[in-house]
């Protein structure tokens, strides 16, 4: 029915990854299904993504009625910029999505106009469309919240902002395991970067990033001794442990880095080269040295936009 050959990755527990080929890209951003009695999917990506959110559940057999939740984990473009053009796909759907989220999915103009400011008229070459969902089909889950998919699969929400202030991490009693978008870092897996191990390092991208609630995200998240990490971009990590591990020590080497050579009005190209280089030694210390950092330079642009707007911020406010 598709013109696309979906890629799913089985993850077990009754949970897939399907693909969404963000930028045509493999292994970048992913689509979560969990299959209970009911149906949730977690993160939509774009609207660029929806044939393969739609050919990827028609893969595994689920109907467009059998969807019952699309959870947002927070509301930047490549995690829920297509929620309302997916939407209408699944006639009995519920949006889910962070208390500080909903009015922005209702009425989008804001996140529209900010994503203009960034990317002028490639918005809609990396993202689609960006339409509104009708307040009606949004259900805020606010922190301990839960939603019943049934069978004894309770999903339980929690506010876990670091990455941004809009952001909740779902935990599921069956895998064991935890949904944290963006907050527990990325997985750089190997179809994306062409390398045979998998680091983790975190986002810091622009507005919100805050390294003290980043830590606490770690520490409320730690205390459900879950047993695996799904990343927004990309997969599982097990054990969670790693991925905390992970995060809190490069968020505090990133921020570390980003202090001492920060001065007001500086150059983030500067900045983007030092994360770079210290990617570069600590991958070497783990044993893997590479040469070719060319997949990891996007997010190390963004990521010093993120810290260098949140010192600005920081020596504003002095
Ligand atoms: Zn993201």
């Amino acid at each position: 029915m598709y013109n696309i050959e979906p890629i799913l990755h089985p993850l077990g527990s009754g949970i897939t990854i399907i693909d969404l080929m963000e930028g045509g890209i493999q292994g970048r951003t992913g689509c979560y299904v969990i299959q209970g009695e009911k149906t949730a999917i977690v993160e939509t990506g774009s609207s660029l993504s929806k044939p393969y959110i739609l050919a990827g559940l028609e893969q595994l057999d689920i109907r467009p009625e059998q969807v019952d939740y699309i959870i947002v984990t927070h509301i930047h473009l490549d995690h829920s910029g297509g929620a309302g053009s997916i939407l209408p796909h699944f006639p009995r759907a519920t949006v889910v999505v962070h208390p500080r989220g909903a009015r922005h999915l209702v009425d989008p103009s804001r996140l529209i106009a900010g994503a203009r400011a960034v990317y002028g008229e490639l918005l809609e070459t990396a993202f689609g469309e960006i339409l509104p969902v009708p307040e009606d089909r949004i259900l805020i889950r606010e922190e301990g919240d839960t939603i019943d998919l049934g069978g004894g699969r309770v999903l339980t929400f929690y506010d876990t902002p670091g990455h941004a202030r809009h952001h909740f991490s779902i935990y599921d009693p069956v895998s064991e395991g935890i949904f944290t978008g963006d907050t527990i870092g990325i997985r750089y897996v190997k179809q994306f970067t062409g390398l045979e191990f998998e680091p983790i390092y975190p986002s810091t991208s622009p507005s919100e990033f805050d390294r003290e609630a980043v830590f606490a995200s770690i520490e409320k998240l730690e205390k459900l001794g879950a047993k695996r990490i799904y990343h927004g971009h990309f997969g599982m990590t097990e054990p969670a442990t790693l991925a905390f591990e992970r995060t809190r020590k490069t968020v505090a080497a990133f921020v570390e880095i980003a202090r001492s050579s920060f001065a007001p009005g500086m150059d983030w190209t500067i900045l983007a080269d030092q994360l770079k280089q210290y990617i570069k030694e600590d991958m070497a210390e783990q044993g893997h040295p590479v040469q070719d950092l060319t997949p990891f330079d996007l997010d190390q642009a963004v990521n010093a936009k993120g810290l260098l707007y949140s010192l600005e911020k920081e020596a504003k406010n002095r």
